[in-house]
């Protein structure tokens, strides 16, 4: 955990947010500005930076936070209709939280390629 992280905090319990899902390793959340009905962030809990940080024994990990995903989006119904697990890595990708997380997003129709 490092303190200025802001993801770091959430998965701490130190700042306040929409949990919709936790254990040990993952935390997911509602995204504080929505850009879509559905938007959650999935992260794990231990800070990592970036995907460029992480490492092989972080591969058990990274398959989990997609099943997360895959589950989240089926208790929504969204299997039914599509959704984009998204994860931004560096500045010029849209990165803002140096804390690796990846975007739930679905509820409406959604354009490719991504802008
Ligand atoms: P990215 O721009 O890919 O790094 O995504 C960061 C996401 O985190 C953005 O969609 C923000 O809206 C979201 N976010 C930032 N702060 C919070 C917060 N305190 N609670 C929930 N979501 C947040
Ligand atoms: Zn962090």
């Amino acid at each position: 955990m490092t303190n200025e992280c802001i993801f770091c905090q959430i998965a701490g319990g130190k700042i306040p947010a929409d949990i919709v899902y936790e254990d040990n390793d993952i935390v997911a959340f509602t995204d504080i500005n929505p850009e879509a009905p559905v938007h959650l962030v999935i992260i794990p809990r231990n800070h990592i930076a970036s995907l460029n940080d992480v490492e092989k024994k972080d591969t058990e990990l990274l398959g989990r936070i997609n099943m997360t995903a895959i589950t989240l989006a089926k208790q929504r119904g969204l299997d039914k209709t599509g959704y984009r697990l998204v994860s931004n890595m560096g500045r010029q990708a849209g990165q803002t939280v140096d804390h690796v997380h990846y975007h739930l997003l679905g509820g409406r129709f959604m354009m490719w390629p991504p802008g």
